[in-house]
């Protein structure tokens, strides 16, 4: 009884730990990049990539942090 309880915490909690980064990743995406060249607002056009309307595309820190 004990122990079936005890993996059930443990694998869900594992499983929380997951989605949590997964969810701060993608939260990190959809945010607005600001430009580092001018600190504009820039739009995402691709995963890590972002369009600045001054300077044109440059990559975000999304998958290189
Ligand atoms: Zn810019």
């Amino acid at each position: 009884m004990t122990g079936d309880s005890k993996s059930r915490l443990r694998s869900s909690r594992y499983g929380r730990k997951i989605r949590t980064r997964v969810a701060k990743i993608e939260e990190k995406q959809r945010a607005p990049q600001i430009c580092p060249k001018c600190g504009r607002e820039a739009k995402r056009v691709a995963p890590g990539v972002y369009e600045c309307p001054r300077c044109g595309k440059f990559t975000g820190g999304a998958y290189f942090v």
